[in-house]
């Protein structure tokens, strides 16, 4: 099953748990896919802000298959991902985000993340 989980306000909300649910997660069939995103303030910058969240990634310890940003307009270009790499589970902080996951990839279970 390949589980996709939102970087800014999810997992650097509480990396801990989202430590302990990839952990917990990464198996023979399952890819984790952390899909973050940047602003169009950020663009040129782009490669800059992924190798940050790499190095924050790893220093929380969390495994992940893949970590994509993507560009404005983000709910669309979530969603255009989520249905292109047949993410089964989204979990992201922003209800405006899932709610185009849900319109556009049908076949994606979508979880909002409250925090703690
Ligand atoms: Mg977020």
């Amino acid at each position: 099953m390949n589980i996709g989980i939102d970087f800014d306000g999810t997992i650097s909300d509480n990396p801990g748990f989202f430590r302990e649910l990839a952990g917990a997660l990464t198996g023979a069939d399952n890819r984790i896919y952390i899909i973050s995103s940047y602003t169009s303030a950020d663009a040129d910058r782009a490669d800059a802000v992924a190798m940050e969240k790499r190095r924050m990634l790893r220093e929380w310890g969390i495994r992940y298959s893949e970590l994509e940003l993507v560009g404005e307009p983000i709910p669309d270009n979530k969603a255009a991902y989520c249905k292109d790499h047949d993410i089964k589970l989204m979990i992201d902080d922003l209800e405006e985000n899932l709610s185009r996951i849900r319109e556009t990839a049908k076949g994606t279970v979508c979880l909002l993340y409250i925090g703690r």
